[in-house]
Formats: structure tokens, C-alpha cells, sequence
């Protein structure tokens, strides 16, 4: 292999690794967006978990209370009962105490199941509060890995950047410019292998022998008629 294209594979190695570390760089805020995002989901979920407890917890204490009223109209029409005179009243009253008490049974039901709703809300709502705990820890171990994956890719670019910068000088002015040019329009992966068949890596272009014939004798730099980028022969 001539010692351009050795030299282009080097500089070639050093432009990839900047690009997957921009590429992780760009990525980082979104992954972090989306962290966000899941733990607000898991609090609103918590919020919703908590809203629907305190209302069953409220249905209870209704009912509660409409038994409640109706004791106390029992009460009150026991009362009258000890008082009156006429027996047509009193029938009257008795009629009316069975039916509060009936109604009174009904709440008790009622009531019961409704506390089991209340038992079942309060256990969804631990297990919100539990995943939004652990949706939070997940998000601070996240946020750590994202914090060190930016310190890194910035020492990663910084590094092979002035690598890069020192190897590129080294580099014939012609096969650099025309390097350089492909790099920007193509991204990093511009030199690429001329498989055994004769067909180019980069885009699986099958080349004319008279190219194939030019890439193996290795005397010049050889591009790709299709996707130009520069062929080398391992
Ligand atoms: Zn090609």
C-alpha cells in the first residue's frame, strides 16, 4: 500500500473516532429529555394514584355521613314514637324507622366496599410513590453515566483533534485536499477497502477492471466512479 493511503488510513482512524463522539455528544441531551420525560410521567402518575385515594377515601366518609343522618332521624323518630297517642302515628313511625334501617344496611354495604376500594387505591398509590423512587434513582445513575459519557467524548475529540491536526501536515497536499473534500461531504469513512470481487465498500459498486487494475497497482490514489470515495486493495 502506497505511504498516502497508509497515511489516510491513520487520519481516516482518528476522524472516526471524533465523529461517533460528536455523534454521542449530540445524542446526550436527548437522552436526557427523555429521562426527564419518564420521570415526570411516573410523578404525574403518582399525582393521579394520590387524587383517586383521597376520593374513595371521600365516598367513605359520605356514606359515613348519610348513616349518620339516618340514625339520627331514627332517633328522632323513636322519639316521637315514645310520644304520640295515636296508633295510626305510630304504625306510621315504626313504618318509617324500618325503612331508614333498611336504608341504613344498604349504606353499611355500601360502605364496606367502598373501604376495600380505599385499601386497593392506597396500595396503588405506594406503588407509584415506589416507582417514581426508583424511576428517580434510574434517572440520577443515568444522569451520571451521561455527565461522564461528555467528559469523555470531549477528551476523545480534543485528543484525536490535535492528532489529526499534526498527522494531516504530513499528508501530500492533493491527496489531503481531496481527503478533506469527501470527509465533508461523506463523513468519516472516505477511504474505503476494494473487495476481492472488485466492488467498492463504500457503496457495493461493482468497478471496471481497468479501475480494479489501477486501485492493485497502487501508483496513484483511485477513486470510486460511483460514490467517489478513494479505493485502497488490502
Ligand atoms: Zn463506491
Amino acid at each position: 500500500m502506497s505511504p498516502v493511503l497508509q497515511e489516510l488510513l491513520i487520519l481516516q482512524e482518528r476522524d472516526s473516532k471524533i465523529q461517533a463522539a460528536k455523534k454521542d455528544l449530540e445524542n446526550i441531551p436527548l437522552e436526557a429529555g427523555k429521562i426527564k420525560e419518564k420521570l415526570n410521567e411516573k410523578l404525574k402518575a403518582l399525582n393521579a394514584a394520590k387524587d383517586t385515594y383521597f376520593d374513595a377515601q371521600k365516598a367513605v366518609k359520605q356514606v359515613d355521613l348519610d348513616r349518620q343522618t339516618r340514625k339520627d332521624t331514627i332517633t328522632k323518630l323513636k322519639m316521637r314514637q315514645g310520644e304520640t297517642k295515636k296508633n295510626e302515628e305510630f304504625q306510621m313511625l315504626a313504618h318509617e324507622i324500618v325503612r331508614y334501617s333498611e336504608q341504613i344496611d344498604e349504606l353499611e354495604t355500601k360502605e364496606l366496599e367502598l373501604m376495600e376500594s380505599v385499601d386497593l387505591r392506597k396500595q396503588e398509590r405506594v406503588e407509584a410513590n415506589d416507582q417514581l423512587l426508583a424511576e428517580k434513582k434510574f434517572a440520577t445513575e443515568k444522569g451520571q453515566e451521561l455527565v461522564e459519557l461528555k467528559k469523555n467524548s470531549e477528551s476523545v475529540i480534543k485528543k484525536m483533534q490535535s492528532e489529526r491536526d499534526s498527522l494531516v501536515q504530513k499528508v501530500e497536499v492533493g491527496a489531503r485536499e481531496l481527503y478533506e473534500r469527501l470527509l465533508a461531504s461523506r463523513g468519516a469513512g472516505v477511504v474505503v477497502l476494494l473487495k476481492p470481487e472488485g466492488q467498492c465498500t463504500g457503496c457495493n459498486m461493482k468497478l471496471p477492471p481497468a479501475t480494479i487494475h489501477r486501485v492493485t497497482a497502487g501508483a496513484e490514489l483511485v477513486q470510486c466512479s460511483e460514490c467517489s470515495r478513494i479505493l485502497y486493495n488490502a
